[in-house]
C-alpha cells in the first residue's frame, strides 16, 4: 500500500487532500497544530505536532514515504495578511517550516515532496491593472510581491528548488490562486473573499448591507478545492517540477462576486465600499504553463463551485446563530 503524509492536514486544503489521498487507496498521515475544524480527518494516523520544532518533523518522517505534501503555513487572507500585524510570524514560522521539513526528507531521504507557494509571490507591478493582471510564471522575477506572505513563499519556493537541484529530491512546486470551498475557515478573521462575502450576506436578510473593502473594482480569480487537490496530486505525479499556476482563469471583480453569491442566496443585499486592506488591484491565474505541461485546467465555473459552498457556509452561520430569522430562507426554516 502506498504510503502519504500531508503536513497541514489540519487546514482547509490538506483536509480535503487526504481525503482524496484516501480515496485513492492511500495510508495517510496527517499532521498539523490542530485536527481539521468542520469534520473528522480521513487519515489513517494524524500527528498533532509544531512542525518549526526540527525534532517533530523527523518524528513524523520516520518511515519511507511515497509523496510528502507540505501545506502547514501560518496564513490567511487579507485581513490577516496584508495588515502589516502578523508579518513576523508569517515569515518566522512558516519558513521554520520549510527548513525543517526539508532537512528531516533529506536525512530520511525520501525524494518527492510538493510545495504549495501562493501567487502573493508575483510582483506587484505587475498586478495594478485590474483587468490586465500578469501572472505567467516567468514573470517572478525581478521579485516584488507586495506581502511578507509572498516574500516566504517565494523564499521557499527556491528553498524546495535547490534542494531538488543539490539532493537530488523531485520536488514539485505549486503557486495556488485563491482556493474555496466548504470547510473552509469563513468567520476568523483569516478567511478569504468567497467564505467572507458568503458569510455576509447569508446573515443579512433580503435588502439589508453589507460592506466590501476598497471599491470592489479589484479583480481575482478563485479555484474550487476539489479542483486545486486534482491538480496538486497530478503535478506530484507528473515529471515537472514547475513551479506552476494552479488556479482558475476565470476572473471577476469583487463587486461581481458578491452578486453571484446573492443570486445563489436568493437574495439582493445593498453594498457599502470601505477602507480595508486590500493587496494588489488585480489577479488571475495563467494557466498556459500547466495546460502544456500537464494537460490540466479547471472543469467547473465560478459559480458551480460557490452553488457548492454557500449552503456550507448558510449551515455553519445558521447553527453558530450569527443569522436573524428574518436572513434565512424559508426553506431553511420549514415554515
Ligand atoms: P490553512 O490555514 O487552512 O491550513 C494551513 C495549516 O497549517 C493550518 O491547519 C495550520 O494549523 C497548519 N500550521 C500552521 N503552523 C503550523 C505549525 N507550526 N506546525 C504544524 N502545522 C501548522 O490554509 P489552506 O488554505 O489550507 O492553505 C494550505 C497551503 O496552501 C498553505 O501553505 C497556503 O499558504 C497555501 N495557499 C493557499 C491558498 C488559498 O487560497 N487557500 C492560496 C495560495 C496558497
Amino acid at each position: 500500500m502506498k504510503k502519504a503524509i500531508v503536513c497541514g492536514a489540519g487546514g482547509f486544503i490538506g483536509s480535503h487532500l487526504v481525503k482524496a489521498l484516501k480515496k485513492e487507496g492511500f495510508w495517510v498521515r496527517g499532521v498539523d497544530l490542530k485536527y481539521p475544524e468542520f469534520a473528522p480527518t480521513a487519515a489513517d494516523d494524524f500527528v498533532i505536532a509544531d512542525l518549526r520544532d526540527p525534532v517533530n518533523c523527523r518524528y513524523v518522517i520516520d518511515q519511507p514515504f511515497d509523496e510528502v505534501y507540505q501545506l502547514a503555513a501560518d496564513m490567511g487572507g487579507a485581513g490577516f495578511v496584508f495588515t502589516g500585524e502578523n508579518d513576523a510570524d508569517i515569515m518566522h514560522n512558516s519558513a521554520l517550516i520549510n527548513l525543517n521539513m526539508l532537512e528531516a526528507c533529506h536525512r530520511r531521504n525520501l525524494k518527492r515532496i510538493f510545495y504549495s507557494s501562493s501567487a502573493c509571490m508575483y510582483p506587484e507591478h505587475n498586478q495594478m491593472d485590474p483587468d490586465n493582471p500578469m501572472t505567467a510564471e516567468d514573470s517572478a522575477y525581478p521579485a516584488n510581491p507586495d506581502s511578507e506572505y509572498g516574500w516566504e513563499k517565494l523564499f521557499s519556493e527556491r528553498l524546495y528548488l535547490a534542494f531538488g537541484r543539490n539532493h537530488g529530491m523531485d520536488v514539485r512546486v505549486a503557486r495556488y490562486h485563491n482556493i474555496f470551498g466548504p470547510e473552509g475557515t469563513w468567520r476568523d478573521g483569516r478567511e478569504k473573499a468567497p467564505a467572507a462575502l458568503c458569510r455576509k450576506i447569508a446573515e443579512t436578510p433580503d435588502g439589508g448591507e453589507i460592506e466590501i473593502w476598497g471599491d470592489g473594482t479589484q479583480t481575482r480569480s478563485f479555484l474550487y478545492v476539489d479542483e486545486c487537490v486534482a491538480g496538486s496530486i497530478r503535478l506530484m505525479r507528473s515529471d515537472w517540477t514547475g513551479p506552476v499556476n494552479i488556479g482558475s482563469e476565470e476572473m471577476v471583480s469583487i463587486n461581481a462576486l458578491a452578486e453571484m453569491i446573492m443570486g445563489i442566496a436568493g437574495k439582493r443585499v445593498n453594498i457599502r465600499h470601505v477602507p480595508g486592506p486590500l493587496g494588489v488591484r488585480g489577479r488571475n491565474s495563467d494557466n498556459r504553463l500547466i495546460r502544456e505541461k500537464l494537460g490540466w485546467e479547471p472543469s467547473e465555473t465560478l459559480h458551480d463551485g460557490l452553488a457548492k459552498t454557500y449552503p456550507w457556509i448558510l449551515q455553519e452561520v445558521i447553527e453558530a446563530g450569527l443569522a436573524p430569522p428574518e436572513a434565512v430562507p424559508a426553506a431553511r426554516t420549514g415554515t
